[in-house]
C-alpha cells in the first residue's frame, strides 16, 4: 500500500541522512554519479538522466538534487541543508568543465534548465525554468556567440516570464484576468504589426524585456535578479514549492503518491531546438502509447522550445517526416529507440532537441499508455523475448484489463451515422454525452448522474477535475503528447485529441465542425480508437472481447481477444486465489463465468424479492400478523425462490454455489411514500393505516445495526425455512435432471456476531435440507457457513468456526462496522478526508489494510485455529480491487468473489499477489 511503502522511504531517507556527508547532488553526462536504481532519491527523470548518459546516450550534462532536500525543505521550513550550496558549486563547475562555458560569464554564459522529477512521473504538475543564466549581459554574448540576436532577446524574455511567474508570482489576480505578460506580449506583437512570436525582431523583444521587467518591479516591488546563482536557488526554490501546490496535490491524490515521496530537482545544461530550421524539439514513444502497436510514434517541432510541443499550443508533425527534414537526425533517432527498449525493456517515452544537426536527450521513462496498449505492450515484449511471462503480468496494471472489455460504438449505428470529422486517437473506446466547455461544467453533469465530453481547444492542469469527471476528451488542438492526450492515457479515459476541424469558440460555448454548430449541453459522440467525431449519442454495442465470449466473433478474427486470453492464461498459471463471482441471475451468473468465474461467492437473495408478483408477497409476509399468515405468504414465495436458484445452478453447471439468506432490514420492502402506500393497501385488501403503522412500527434509528442479518432468521425461524427449502429442493431437482448437475450448495447466514447465532440458524438448515433429501429421495453434500462482517464475529472467529464449514468476509460490512462509518453516508465527508490525507483511499473501494484488515487476518487466524482447512473467501466490494486482492492474498484466503466485469481485473490481480 502507499502509505506503507512512504513510510518505508521516510524511513531509508532517515537512515541515509545518519550516515556522515549525505550526498545530496548527483551528477550526470561525462561524470555520473547515479543510475536508474536510484529512482527513490533521484526521481524518475534524474535516473534516467544518469542511466542514458551510462549507457552513452547524448545527454546534456547536469546534476540532480535529491528527494531528500524536498524532505528536508518542509521538515525544516523551507530550508535547506547547509551542505548543500557547496555541492551544487561543484556540480555546477562539473557541467561547466564539460561544455567549456560559465554561468553568469560575459563570455560563453552556461545556460541552465530547472526541472522538477518525482518518483511517478506527474505531468505538467510542478513547475519549470529555462533559459537560466540569462540577465542583461549574457543575453548579448549569446547574441553574439549564436549570431542569432532575436533568437538571444526570444530566449530571454521566455526565461524572464517564467521566472516572473513562476518564482516572484506575477500572475493574473482572478480567473477573469490575463496573465500580465501575455497581455504584454499581444501588445508589443500588435505594435510591431506581426501575429506570431517568431516574427517579432531582435528590437521588438527589447522593448518586450524592458516592459517585463516593469511589470515585475511595479508588482513585487523588486527588480528581476541579474546575478545567476540567485536565479538558480529561486528556481529550485519555486520547483520544491510546486511539490505542495493545489495541481500537484491534487494529482497525488488521484493516483495515490504519497506527499513524503517528494520530488527531485534537476538542473541541466541547455539546449536549443529553437536557434533556427536546423534544430528542432519533440517527444517520442519507442511505441504506440495509445493502442500499443509497435511503431515509432512521436511529434516534433521545428525551431521550437521542449514546452511548445507538450502544451499542444502548436500541432506538431509526426515523427515520420523527420525523416525528410532532418534524415541524420532521424536515424540517430532511430537507433536511440532501439537501445532504450532494449535497455529498459519497456516502451519508452523519451523528450529530444536537435540543435544544429546534433541529437540530445532530455528525458527517457516507462511511457504511460492506455490500457489497451498495456496489454499489448506486455504480451508483445514476451513475444519478442525481451521479457518472461511473469514480467508481463506484472507489467499490466490489472485494472487496464477492463479496457479489453469495454463498449464499442455499435457498428450498425457508425454505419448510419456521419462522421463528421477525425482527431487523433489518444484514449482508446467509445464515448457519448454533453458537450462542457469547461471543467466545473463537466463536473456538474457528473455530479448529477450525466455523461460529460470536455471539449476544450487544448487541456492544460486547470482542467484536470474536468477531465476527472468526464466520459470523454476532445481537443481541437495539440497532438498524442499533449496534455489532454497524456493525461487521458493515464485515466483510460476516451479522448480525440488535436481535431484541428473542430472550432470551439468559448465566449459564444459553440462547437463548430464544417457547417455543424453545436451549443453547450448537446450530445455528442467520440471513438478514441479511431479518432472519429458525430454528432449525437450513438449506441454502443459489446467489445471484441464479449462478442468473442458470446459467439459473435471468431477468435481468430479479434487481435483484441487473443491478447485477453494469453494474459487470461498466463494469470491463471500464476495465480493462488481462486475468483468467484456476486451474481443474483443466471445471466449475471453466465456472464461471470465467461469472464473465468469460478463459482458464485455470494448471491444476494433479497434482489430476488423485487421482480414482478414476488415484492407483493413479500410485503404480505412482512404485513403478516402472525406466524401462520407469514408462512402463508412464503409459501408464494417458495416456488419463486425455487425456481432462482435452480436457474442459477444450472448456469453455473456443479460450480460452487454461496446462497446468503435474507439480509437487509424488512422496512427496505415496504413502499414509504404515501401514494405507493395507498397502492399497496388497494392491492393487499386491507386499509392504508394497517401499511402505515407497519412501516412505522419497522422504523430504525439506524436500520444498519438494527433487525437485519441471522436477527431476522432467528425472530422469524420461517424466513430462514423457505429460503433453505428453495434451495434444497432446486439443488434436489438438478441432481434429478436426466443430465445430472452435482450441485454442492452452501448456505451462508450473515451478521453473525454470536456463535449461537449460527448454531441457531444452522439447526433450522440442517433439519430442512434433511425434510428435503428425504422426500425427494436424493442425497448431496452441501456446506454451511457464514459471513465474517462485524468486528465481534472476526474477533471470535475460532467459537464461530466451531459450526462454520465455510467463512466469507463481508468487508463492506465489515470496513461499515469496523470504522463505525456508515457505508451510505461517509460521502459527505470522505471527500475531506481524502484532501486532508487522513483517509487516502476510499476504505470502502480499498480494504484499510492497518485496521479493518487486522479484523480479516485475526478471523483467518482464529477460524483457522479451530478448523484448519476451513474455506475462507471474501465478497465484499474489496474483491473486485486490485490492492485488496493482494491483501486477501498475503491474508492466505482460499478465493476472492466480485462483480462480473471485475473477474478478469481479480484473475489478473491474483497471479500479481502470487508473482510480487
Ligand atoms: C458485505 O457486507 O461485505 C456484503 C457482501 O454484504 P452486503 O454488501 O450485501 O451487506
Ligand atoms: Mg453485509
Amino acid at each position: 500500500m502507499p502509505a506503507k511503502k512512504a513510510k518505508k522511504a521516510t524511513k531509508k531517507a532517515v537512515k541515509r541522512k545518519s550516515v556522515k556527508a549525505v550526498k545530496y547532488s548527483y551528477d550526470f553526462g561525462q561524470k555520473t554519479d547515479g543510475s536508474s536504481k536510484l529512482r527513490e532519491l533521484l526521481g524518475g527523470k534524474g535516473a534516467n538522466l544518469a542511466e542514458m548518459a551510462r549507457i552513452g546516450l547524448p545527454v546534456p550534462p547536469g546534476f540532480t538534487i535529491t528527494t531528500d532536500v524536498c524532505s528536508y525543505f518542509y521538515d525544516n521550513g523551507r530550508q535547506y541543508p547547509k551542505t548543500l550550496a557547496a555541492e551544487v558549486k561543484a556540480s555546477v563547475a562539473q557541467i561547466e568543465k564539460e561544455v567549456g562555458k560559465k554561468l553568469g560569464a560575459d563570455k560563453n554564459p552556461l545556460l541552465l534548465s530547472v526541472r522538477s522529477g518525482a518518483r511517478e512521473s506527474m505531468p505538467g504538475m510542478m513547475d519549470t525554468i529555462l533559459n537560466l543564466g540569462l540577465n542583461d549581459k549574457t543575453v548579448k554574448a549569446l547574441a553574439k556567440e549564436s549570431g542569432n540576436a532575436a533568437f538571444a532577446y526570444d530566449c530571454y524574455r521566455r526565461f524572464i516570464q517564467m521566472y516572473g511567474d513562476v518564482v516572484m508570482g506575477v500572475q493574473a489576480v482572478n480567473e477573469n484576468d490575463h496573465c500580465p505578460f501575455e497581455g504584454i506580449l499581444e501588445k508589443v506583437r500588435k505594435e510591431a504589426g506581426v501575429e506570431l512570436d517568431n516574427e517579432l525582431t531582435a528590437k521588438d523583444l527589447q522593448e518586450l524585456i524592458k516592459r517585463y521587467k516593469a511589470v515585475i518591479k511595479q508588482r513585487t516591488g523588486t527588480a528581476f535578479p541579474q546575478d545567476a546563482y540567485e536565479q538558480l536557488w529561486g528556481s529550485v526554490s519555486a520547483v520544491f514549492n510546486s511539490w505542495q501546490n493545489e495541481r500537484a496535490t491534487l494529482y497525488r491524490q488521484k493516483y495515490g503518491i504519497p506527499a513524503a515521496w517528494g520530488t527531485a530537482v534537476n538542473v541541466q545544461a541547455m539546449v536549443f531546438g529553437n536557434m533556427g530550421d536546423t534544430c528542432a524539439t519533440g517527444v517520442a514513444f519507442t511505441r504506440d502509447p495509445a493502442n500499443g502497436e509497435k511503431v515509432f510514434y512521436g511529434e516534433y517541432l521545428i525551431n521550437a522550445q521542449g514546452e511548445d510541443v507538450v502544451a499542444g499550443i502548436r500541432t506538431p508533425n509526426a515523427i515520420a517526416e523527420l525523416k525528410k527534414e532532418m534524415p541524420k537526425a532521424h536515424a540517430a533517432l532511430e537507433a536511440v529507440r532501439k537501445k532504450l527498449e532494449k535497455h529498459f525493456k519497456d516502451m519508452q517515452d523519451f523528450e529530444f532537441t536537435v540543435e544544429d544537426g546534433k541529437l540530445w536527450m532530455l528525458q527517457t521513462r516507462n511511457g504511460k499508455r492506455t490500457g489497451l496498449a498495456a496489454v499489448r505492450i506486455a504480451v508483445e515484449l514476451v513475444k519478442e523475448k525481451l521479457i518472461d511471462q511473469k514480467t508481463a503480468l506484472l507489467k499490466i496494471p490489472a485494472d487496464s484489463i477492463s479496457s479489453l472489455l469495454v463498449a464499442v460504438f455499435d457498428p450498425a449505428a457508425v454505419a448510419k451515422a456521419k462522421t463528421l470529422t477525425t482527431g487523433l486517437p489518444a484514449g482508446p473506446g467509445a464515448a457519448s454525452g454533453k458537450i462542457c466547455f469547461t471543467a466545473p461544467e463537466a463536473e456538474k453533469v457528473a455530479a448529477k448522474g450525466g455523461r460529460a465530453i470536455l471539449c476544450r481547444v487544448e487541456t492544460t492542469p486547470e482542467d484536470l477535475r474536468g477531465m476527472i469527471a468526464a466520459e470523454g476528451i476532445l481537443t481541437s488542438r495539440g497532438g498524442v503528447s499533449s496534455h489532454a492526450a497524456l493525461v487521458a492515457r493515464q485515466m483510460n479515459k476516451v479522448c480525440v485529441c488535436g481535431a484541428a476541424e473542430v472550432v470551439i469558440n468559448y465566449g459564444s460555448e459553440t462547437l463548430k465542425i464544417g457547417k455543424k454548430t453545436f451549443k453547450n449541453g448537446d450530445d455528442i459522440s467520440i471513438d478514441g480508437t479511431t479518432g472519429e467525431i458525430f454528432a449525437g449519442a450513438l449506441a454502443t454495442a459489446p467489445s471484441e472481447v464479449d462478442q468473442v465470449l458470446n459467439g459473435k466473433l471468431k477468435a481468430k478474427d479479434s487481435y483484441t481477444y487473443q491478447m485477453y486470453n494469453q494474459v487470461m492464461k498466463w494469470a491463471d498459471k500464476h495465480r493462488k486465489l481462486g475468483v468467484r463471482t456476486n451474481a443474483d441471475s443466471p445471466d449475471q451468473a453466465k456472464s461471470a463465468i465467461a469472464y473465468g468465474a469460478q463459482g458464485i461467492g455470494l448471491c444476494r437473495t433479497e434482489h430476488m424479492f423485487f421482480e414482478g408478483d414476488r415484492i407483493t408477497f413479500m410485503r404480505q409476509m412482512i404485513l403478516a400478523a402472525d406466524e401462520k399468515q407469514r408462512r402463508a405468504a412464503l409459501r408464494k414465495l417458495l416456488p419463486f425462490q425455487r425456481k432462482d436458484f435452480t436457474g442459477l445452478f444450472k448456469a453455473m453447471g456443479g460450480l460452487p454455489v454461496t446462497v446468503r439468506l435474507l439480509d437487509p432490514p424488512l422496512h427496505e420492502f415496504l413502499p414509504h411514500d404515501e401514494s405507493s402506500k395507498r397502492e399497496l393497501a388497494k392491492s393487499l385488501g386491507v386499509k392504508v393505516d394497517v401499511i402505515s403503522s407497519r412501516v412505522h412500527a419497522l422504523h430504525e434509528s439506524n436500520p444498519m445495526l438494527g433487525h437485519r442479518g441471522c436477527r431476522l432468521g432467528i425472530s422469524y425461524p420461517e424466513i430462514t425455512e423457505m429460503q433453505a427449502r428453495a434451495i434444497f429442493e432446486a439443488a434436489a431437482s438438478c441432481y434429478k435432471l436426466k443430465k445430472p448437475i452435482k450441485v454442492i450448495p452452501e448456505v451462508m447466514i450473515p451478521l453473525v456476531g454470536f456463535a449461537d447465532e449460527l448454531k441457531n440458524q444452522v439447526a433450522v438448515v440442517h433439519r430442512v435440507a434433511a425434510e428435503v433429501m428425504e422426500k425427494k429421495g436424493v442425497k448431496f453434500k452441501y456446506l454451511v457457513g457464514t459471513m465474517i462482517e462485524v468486528p465481534r464475529g472476526a474477533l471470535t472467529a475460532d467459537e464461530i468456526a466451531e459450526t462454520a464449514e465455510f467463512f466469507s468476509f463481508g468487508t463492506n460490512d465489515l470496513t461499515q462496522t469496523g470504522l463505525g462509518m456508515s457505508r451510505d453516508d461517509a460521502g459527505s465527508f470522505l471527500g475531506q478526508y481524502k484532501d486532508l490525507d487522513i483517509l487516502p483511499q476510499n476504505p470502502f473501494a480499498s480494504i484499510d489494510a492497518a485496521g479493518v484488515g487486522q479484523l480479516v487476518e485475526i478471523g483467518v487466524q482464529k477460524g483457522r485455529s479451530t478448523k484448519g482447512n476451513l474455506k475462507l473467501g471474501v465478497c465484499g466490494e474489496h474483491g473486485g480491487d486490485p490492492a485488496s486482492i493482494e491483501f486477501f492474498h498475503n491474508a492466505g484466503l482460499d478465493y476472492v468473489s466480485c462483480s462480473p466485469p471485475r473477474v478478469p481485473v481479480a484473475r489478473l490481480a491474483a497471479a500479481q499477489s502470487a508473482l510480487k
